[in-house]
């Protein structure tokens, strides 16, 4: 599938899912924005090897998913570096792991603001655009935890069930024009977020980390494999190609069976 042509914004994409939907996109022929926080010199590397394994245009935003302004002004500078923004994944995401009564208030705040805010505000500014070319593909990456609900996860549970809904709204308001805004729920993939949870789910249940990987992580997932993301890249490029132009308003699982049960 080619989406030469097309240009792309992937929040979050100096790491994990991101980044690796950031490639796929590439590797179709997309133009992409790429956001997220790191080390800067590693950034401008992941950067330039877009441009120079792709042959795409390839820019960077340093915004924070947490502060509308910044989102604001990332789709600005999309507009103006890629000439318009045709494709948006809305990917940043952060997690935190503790019991409802202990868990921290700012970070309740700062799950809301990056996990579900940051997607409202992203769809806000790029649609306009999207309207005026009558074309846009917006894909969500939100989570099983969209679907169903895990202890201990209340901030990222309510907020990626938000995104669910948020993206069926999106969805009719746009079921006419030849736009589509779509939910990946992905089940547990192998990126630093996980990583830091096996550590966190260790500590809280007095368990090692394999017993947390085996028992905990892995336990809802039927497959009792992590999902790949190379299968999530090619379904966000899937879900930007013209045959998928009727699946829309939709949460489409990558969850090895998870939410099947
Ligand atoms: P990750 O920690 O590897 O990457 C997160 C990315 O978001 C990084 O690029 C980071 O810099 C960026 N980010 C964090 N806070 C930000 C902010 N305020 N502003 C801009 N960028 C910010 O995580 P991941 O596992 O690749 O997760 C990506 C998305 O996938 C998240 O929305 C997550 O909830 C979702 N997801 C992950 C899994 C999983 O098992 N890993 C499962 C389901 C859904």
């Amino acid at each position: 599938m080619s989406l030469k042509g097309k240009a792309a914004i992937v929040t979050g994409s100096t790491s994990g899912i991101g980044q690796g939907i950031a490639e796929a996109l590439a590797a179709a022929g997309a133009d992409v924005m790429l956001n997220g926080f790191g080390d800067a010199d590693a950034i401008e590397q992941q950067r330039a090897g877009l441009e120079r394994d792709h042959g795409v245009k390839a820019a960077y935003s340093a915004a924070d998913m947490s502060k509308p302004d910044q989102i604001k002004a990332m789709v600005a500078d999309a507009e103006k570096l890629l000439g318009k923004v045709d494709i948006l994944v809305n990917n940043a995401g952060i997690q935190t792991v503790a019991a409802i009564e202990e868990f921290p208030d700012d970070r309740w705040e700062l799950i809301q603001a990056i996990n579900l805010s940051s997607n409202f505000y992203a769809i806000k500014a790029a649609m306009p655009g999207m309207k005026a070319r009558n074309w846009g593909r917006i894909v969500n990456i939100a989570s099983a935890h969209g679907l169903v609900a895990s202890p201990y996860k209340v901030a990222y549970v309510a907020a990626k069930h938000g995104v669910v809904g948020l993206t069926k709204v999106v969805a009719l308001e746009t079921a006419q024009m030849n736009i589509t805004c779509n939910a990946i729920c992905p089940g547990f993939v192998k990126t630093p977020l996980v990583e830091g949870q096996i550590g966190d789910q260790a500590k809280a249940n007095n368990m090692t980390e394999e017993q947390v990987v085996k028992d905990v992580i892995l336990a809802s997932q039927p497959s009792k494999k992590f999902v790949g993301i190379d299968e999530l890249g090619a379904l966000t490029v899937f879900l930007c190609g013209d045959q998928a132009s009727s699946i829309t308003g939709t949460s489409l699982s990558v969850d090895g069976g998870w939410t099947a049960r």
